[in-house]
């Protein structure tokens, strides 16, 4: 139960913390202020293993100077996650299952360390970074996968767990079957992987989401029918989310956006929603990190 571990931090201590993904982890140490002190980022190995992974967070934390001042941290990651234990309970993606991350990280760096879903992190960040004033925000984050969150009242809702779960909300489609066990769930359709097994299955080249963002720029017929139907989907399921929620901000980010142009179209005709744009600096999660450690530890 790391982070109802017994800490009272002092005023000028300095907070960890930590985005682990499944291709790169990215650590940052921020002053009692909230401003960054210290940012790096590295590969992730995944097959190495968890401990591994946690030896090299101290190796990397260790070049800042002043890491000695941190007295707490948190730790982003891909869901689904026992907070409360602070436990990693099956990441898929990385082949990881059951990894007390928060026991390990506490016993690398002697402090306790909380545990947040990255993508309730994302959203929080987004909130900390320009949107303050929003009563409401969702965010949807499109990358690899798709992934979201929202923030009421400055307050990140999690629901049982899982909420804002954007990604696998159903959208009209080829009666696809999702991972999650649905069908046509919108990260089949409008994440990156979803866009590369398409352009795989209709054209017969594995190719990556930007070369095939390039190629529909270049006019490639199935490659831009590709991005029209994920702004598409995504329309559908942004005005779904719209329906239920009626967000004051709806705010986009992850590499897909890079496309935004290609699906904008197809987007809007699908929703009266207004997009706004998360910056691409990609350290909304650790910022989100900060922010909720900095509210469950005070
Ligand atoms: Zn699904």
């Amino acid at each position: 139960m790391e982070q109802q571990a017994n800490s009272s931090p002092r005023n000028d201590a300095l907070s960890l913390c930590v985005d682990i993904g499944g291709t790169k982890t990215a650590l940052a140490f921020y002053g009692a202020d909230g401003r960054e002190l210290f940012y790096d980022k590295f590969p992730t190995y995944a097959e190495l293993g968890a401990e591994m992974l946690v030896r090299e967070i101290g190796a990397h934390a260790r070049r800042y100077g002043e890491w000695r001042r941190a007295e707490r941290g948190t730790v982003a990651a891909p869901g689904p996650l026992d907070v409360c234990s602070g436990i990693l309970l099956d990441i898929v993606t990385m082949g990881w299952k059951n990894v007390p991350v928060c026991g390990l990280l506490s016993r690398e760096f002697g402090f306790p360390f909380s545990l947040i879903n990255d993508c309730d992190a994302g959203a929080l960040g987004v909130y900390h970074s320009g949107y303050e004033t929003c009563p409401s925000l969702v965010y949807f984050s499109l990358s690899t996968g798709i992934g979201g969150g929202a923030v009421f009242g400055g307050k990140g809702y999690m629901g049982a767990g899982n909420a804002a779960n954007f990604g696998h909300i159903p959208v009209a489609g080829e009666g696809l079957l999702c991972g999650c066990g649905g069908r046509d769930c919108l990260e089949l359709y409008a994440s990156g992987s979803g866009i590369e097994r398409r352009y795989f299955s209709r054209t017969g080249n594995a190719c990556g989401c930007a070369a095939i963002e390039a190629a529909a720029r270049a006019g490639d017929a199935p490659a831009r029918q590709l991005f029209s139907e994920a702004g598409d989907a995504l329309g559908q399921a942004a005005e779904a989310v719209r329906a239920v929620l009626d967000p004051a901000c709806f705010v986009f980010g992850g590499s897909v956006c890079h496309a935004w142009d290609l699906m904008e179209e197809e987007f809007s005709r699908r929703t009266r929603v207004r997009p706004h744009f998360a910056d691409a600096s990609g350290k909304q999660v650790l910022l989100g990190a900060y922010h909720y450690g900095k509210n469950i530890l005070e």
